[in-house]
């Protein structure tokens, strides 16, 4: 496997340079550049030219190449596909929020976890990402649209929390002073449920915002829709949630992809109000995105909004989440999937 500088810290590029005869001050000369989203060593201009030949060589930087970008005309929502140095696919979105710019990066290419509404596991896992490659894309999304990017999510395809090694490198790497520098309260992590994860999360004690992926009040539907609630079933999952709430003082975001006839009913609500009281939950609504080869549909807006209104009055904070980018495929997995979909029909 090829080492990538891009996934190391500056202070083990420092080891790798000094390996290299280099003095101690080129370490943050190269990981500054690498982190400003330079596509080759030549455009560091103030490292000697047999240096950047030698790091050309054994690291190169394989940045990733726009497959397609598409803008929305209504928001402005921008959605790269991306292809990776070994050929895999993944998608970012640029979304255009009041406080600032957001990208929603994935995290692995497909993903194993199955649920029944998302289209990004329909061909399984492809890869797990390196640290370098989630990076990459907050970066190049910068470059390529010419706008700063303040916030993060990683709610892209993937559960990061089935990569997790790699993806606390990533965070570590985009939060360093002499890399993007993006405050750990900007960026938020999104899971399937995965417990053991989130028990290993709560210790490392970030200020990042946990998203949970709850879209159903009991065992008995979120079965239906969540394989990993077989694993992981609600209850150990909400006191997964609540152990991470009381060791970080985080309080924890909720979503929930609001399903016609499945999750959307007011008992539902009625039965979230009971389980999540207490935990600094906050409740995240989601118009289901409909994907083709699904047969559930999204909930009606009255649907939707009865269940806020319960929830509200009950003491949990709701937002119904403005979709962003309806127009160019802009959910989960969608833009890979149809670019797949087609390239296999073309052959
Ligand atoms: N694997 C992680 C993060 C990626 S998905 C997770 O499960 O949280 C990001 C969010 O989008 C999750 O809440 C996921 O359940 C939701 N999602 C996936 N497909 C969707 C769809 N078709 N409509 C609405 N939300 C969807």
């Amino acid at each position: 496997m090829i080492p990538h500088l891009k996934s190391m810290t500056q202070a083990e590029i420092g080891d790798v340079l000094k390996q290299l005869g280099q003095p101690a001050f080129r370490a943050k000369q190269v990981y500054t550049w690498l982190h400003k989203g330079v596509r080759s060593y030549d455009e560091m201009t103030n490292l000697p030219k047999a240096l950047r030949d030698i790091l050309a060589e054994k690291y190169p930087i394989c940045p990733p190449e726009v497959i397609r970008r598409q803008q929305s005309q209504k928001d402005g929502t921008i959605k790269y596909l991306w292809r990776l140095s070994d050929g895999n696919c993944v998608e970012t979105v640029l979304m255009r929020y009041h406080y600032g710019n957001t990208v929603c990066i994935s995290t692995e290419v497909g993903c194993r976890m199955g649920c029944a509404f998302c289209a990004s596991t329909l061909g399984g896992l492809v890869r797990r990402l390196e640290p370098y490659e989630m990076l990459d894309q907050v970066l190049f999304t910068q470059v390529d649209s010419g706008l700063p990017i303040g916030h993060i999510v990683l709610m892209g395809i993937g559960e990061p929390l089935d990569n997790y090694d790699n993806v606390m490198r990533f965070l570590e790497l985009v939060n360093s002073p002499d890399g993007m520098n993006i405050s750990m309260r900007h960026i938020s992590l999104s899971t399937c449920g995965l417990v053991p994860g989130i028990d290993r999360l709560a210790q490392e004690k970030l200020q990042l915002t946990l998203s949970v992926s709850l879209h159903a009040p009991t065992d008995e539907i979120r079965n239906t829709i969540m394989p990993v609630n077989k694993a992981y079933p609600t209850e150990e999952l909400l006191e997964a949630c609540r152990r991470y709430y009381a060791t970080t003082g985080r309080r924890i975001s909720f979503e929930y992809a609001m399903i016609n006839g499945v999750n959307d009913t007011p008992e539902a609500a009625k039965i979230l109000l009971k389980r999540l009281k207490g935990m600094g939950a906050h409740m995240n609504l989601i118009p289901l995105n409909h994907v083709e080869e699904s047969p559930l549909k999204p909930s009606t807006r009255q649907a939707v909004q009865t269940f806020q209104k319960i929830l509200e009055e009950g003491g949990i904070p709701a937002t119904v989440r403005r979709t962003l980018g309806g127009d160019i495929d802009a959910s989960c997995g969608q833009l890979r999937r149809n670019y797949t979909k087609q390239i296999s029909q073309t052959r």
